[in-house]
């Protein structure tokens, strides 16, 4: 999950942390990392932290917080296509809290159960400024058809799961930065800020279907770009058919086209496959009863460009590929 400082925080990773690995693990860069522990699999290991007043508001219910903590990295795990194995929880808390430590486990544990992702261990201590919550998930996959960033090729269909902008028009009316007659809106979009779904399903149904996967945490055009810069290639992406939610139609366009195009904590998965793969791929969106929409097409070119309706390329109304600046 990123920092809110744009690209910087890439820049550091690289700089700092981005050092030799073996040929058969995939280091810094991805979604999870991979190592292998046998000829067909893998451990896939990411961690997230999520700091109170950063990443979630002190007034969130303590159960949300539980559930998103752990769903934030089920759902690199989900990005990868791996199966969750087990989560280690590390806690710094500036006071002791029972009835929010309790909401806190309660909404961890039920997700943990209901994915198979067991806490096994992890650090407890105190801080001296807000909490400080740090989950690191362990998964498995086959590294022959783990689902990398790299794997994108020219020619590949884009696709995303689920709809786009509620969790980012949730969060500008919760810190009051949006006004709209729309009294219901807030407490229609606040669950895909709150509890996001992780898509651990699609992604292990994805495996030998899909080339490259990513979630959707810092925004779809960022994240895409994470795709494109790994893959060496360049996409474009037919506004029209991305699907945004539908109570977002009420918002003005401007506000529109922000949330969908570069509003964060979707979770939800943004993929490229070969076009041979649609009926598949609908199969899948079918029986998951999951929406699937093929909203781009990779390209050679490096650049990534986004068209309206008319075939004309879009003005953003918020930055552009900084990877390609
Ligand atoms: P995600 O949004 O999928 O969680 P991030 O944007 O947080 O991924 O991180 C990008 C990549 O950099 C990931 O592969 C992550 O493991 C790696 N990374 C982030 N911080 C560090 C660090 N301090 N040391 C090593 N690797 C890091
Ligand atoms: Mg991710």
């Amino acid at each position: 999950m990123a920092v809110q400082q744009g690209a910087s925080e890439f820049e550091l990773i690289r700089r700092y942390f981005v050092g030799p690995v073996p040929a058969n693990v995939l280091g810094p860069g991805d979604d999870c990392a991979l190592i292998p522990i046998s000829a067909s699999a893998s451990l896939a290991i990411s961690s997230d932290m999520l700091l109170e007043g950063r990443h979630f508001l002190s007034a969130t219910a303590a159960d949300a917080v539980g559930h998103k903590a752990l769903a934030v990295n089920l759902s690199d795990l989900a990005a990868m296509g791996a199966r969750p194995v087990g989560c280690t929880l590390a806690l710094a808390l500036p006071r002791v809290d029972h009835a929010w430590l309790a909401g806190f486990s309660a909404g961890f544990q039920a997700l943990a159960q209901q994915t198979g992702c067991p806490l096994v261990g992890g650090d407890t201590t105190r801080s001296d400024t807000g909490s400080v919550i740090s989950v690191t998930v362990l998964g498995l996959v086959d590294p022959q058809q783990a689902l990398r960033r790299d794997a994108a090729r020219a020619g590949d269909d884009i696709w995303v799961s689920g709809s786009l902008g509620a969790a980012d028009v949730a969060l500008r009316l919760l810190q009051g930065e949006l006004a709209t007659a729309d009294t219901g809106l807030l407490q229609r979009l606040r669950p895909y800020l709150e509890y996001p779904q992780a898509r651990l399903e699609l992604g292990q149904a994805l495996l030998g279907v899909a080339h490259a996967a990513i979630d959707i945490s810092d925004g779809l055009r960022q994240d895409l770009g994470h795709i494109l810069q790994a893959s060496a290639c360049g996409a474009t992406l037919y506004y029209d058919a991305l699907p945004q939610h539908p109570d977002l139609a009420g918002l003005a366009p401007e506000l529109r086209q922000q949330a969908v195009l570069a509003g964060g904590d979707v979770y939800e998965l943004c993929f490229t496959a070969s076009p041979a793969k649609r009926t598949a791929i609908a199969a899948i969106g079918q029986r998951l009863g999951l929406q699937l929409s093929r909203v781009g097409t990779i390209n050679s070119q490096r650049i990534c460009q986004v068209l309206d309706g008319a075939g004309k390329a879009l003005e953003l109304v918020r930055g552009g590929f900084d990877h390609f600046a």
